[in-house]
């Protein structure tokens, strides 16, 4: 027995929570009372290993890094708000994607698009490109490019939508029709579409419903929510894949300990509740920068002017706590960043509270020099759930200071 996320009691579960709605998943589903005490939230199982009654015989659990029930709960819950019959928890977002890439032989190729979260360029190009998997970065706007010019041997096309940082839309479903095609004449060695999405969250958005065959997270997002814990998240409706991830979180032991596990679930539990609020405040956020004289443009998928407004409103429930905006140099973004005072400035994104960063420098500098560069005046906002007034003047303050 590995783990628990396959087997005959949850797929009950799983049965069960998909007559339920996005909020009651996120608070019930793999989340019963737990049955010795009755606990109504899930323990954490702060355990290595597992008592036995005979050889072999055992609760379904054996050793901790195979499976642990805090984190079979967490994989439960999660799958649940994809919509998916399998999911998978890693101990960070690069070790899921990490553990996606492993699927790979050398020789196979990776489509990206052309922004790509520097990490995941850094792993697929640095790590992954060393043991003879090759890549490309393609405009993913336009999917009949992607078509016309079709790399050999590509297994995979990783997309990410909204993108970190220049949240360009992508839309899903005319990617997936475009890999499901090549599949049809590929065989089942045919490519997969992977979808990171960490900064939709599967309460705005559905990629699985849209045609992907991989949904990747990090879960130190929107998911975990308040900053305090790190990890990653595949989830996936093909059998195969879900095989072979769980031999890899076992094979190589890139797990989510239990408490970290237990944060996540805890966190998860108000995601539509954080997100709602995420949404209502990026879009007073985005109403001032518009307005500001010193900025010289607004990246956000909820503008009707954003080139990918159409397909945010076709594929996103709403559009999100990622902004970006631009103020003409890399001197006044870097000014910006350090004049707030509740946008922290910090990497990460996706919590309670307002973070403010200079891509370019920070979260991206693993990308400088090659095609996913991004732009030296662009600041990045994660906008939180604080009062709406508050942020709007602090942020204000700051650009009249430019
Ligand atoms: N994907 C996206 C879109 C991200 O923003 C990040 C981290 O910033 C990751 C993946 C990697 O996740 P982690 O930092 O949890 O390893």
């Amino acid at each position: 027995m590995t783990d628990q996320t396959n087997d005959e009691g949850d797929r009950d579960g799983h049965q069960r929570a998909e007559s339920w709605g996005f909020s009651t998943r996120a608070i019930h589903a793999g989340q019963d009372p737990e049955p010795t005490s009755g606990a109504v939230t899930v323990p954490v199982f702060q355990t290595s290993t597992f008592a036995q009654e005979a050889v072999g015989k055992h609760k379904g659990y054996e050793y901790a890094r195979t499976g642990n029930p805090t984190r079979t709960a967490l994989q439960t819950a999660l799958a649940a708000l994809e919509g998916a019959a399998f999911g998978v928890a890693f101990a960070s977002g690069l070790a899921a994607e990490d553990a996606i890439l492993r699927l790979l032989e050398p020789g196979d190729h990776v489509v990206m698009g052309n922004d790509a979260y520097g990490g995941t360029f850094r792993l697929i190009a640095k790590v992954f490109g060393r043991v003879g998997i090759t890549w490309s970065a393609h405009d993913l706007t336009d999917p009949s490019e992607l078509d016309r010019n079709w790399p050999d041997n590509t297994r995979l096309v990783w997309v990410e939508t909204p993108t970190n940082p220049l949240l360009t839309v992508v839309d899903i479903a005319a990617v997936a029709a475009v890999v499901a095609r090549r599949r049809e004449a590929g065989g089942p060695a045919g490519p997969r579409l992977v979808v990171d999405n960490t900064f939709a969250t599967p309460y705005l958005q559905q990629p699985l419903a849209s045609g992907a065959d991989l949904v990747v997270h990090s879960t130190t997002k929107y998911l975990g929510g308040h900053s305090d814990v790190v990890g990653g998240f595949v989830a996936t409706d093909d059998a195969e894949v879900a095989d072979h991830l769980t031999f890899i979180q076992n094979a190589v032991g890139a797990v989510p300990a239990p408490w970290d596990c237990y944060l996540t679930l805890r966190g998860s539990k108000t995601l539509s509740v954080r997100m709602d609020r995420h949404n209502e405040n990026a879009a007073a956020v985005v109403e001032l920068l518009r307005a500001h004289p010193e900025v010289t443009s607004v990246l956000y998928p909820g503008l009707p002017d954003h080139p990918g407004h159409e397909a945010a409103a076709r594929q996103m429930r709403g559009f999100g706590g990622m902004v970006s905006f631009r103020v003409g140099t890399r001197d006044r973004a870097v000014r910006v960043t350090e004049a707030t005072e509740l946008f922290t400035l910090a990497e990460s994104l996706g919590a309670v509270e307002s973070l403010i960063e200079h891509p370019g420098a920070m979260t991206h500098l693993s990308a400088a020099g090659s095609p996913l560069e991004v732009p030296d005046d662009l600041v990045r906002l994660s906008v939180g759930i604080e009062d709406a007034s508050d942020l709007l003047a602090d942020l204000g303050q700051a650009l009249d200071r430019l």
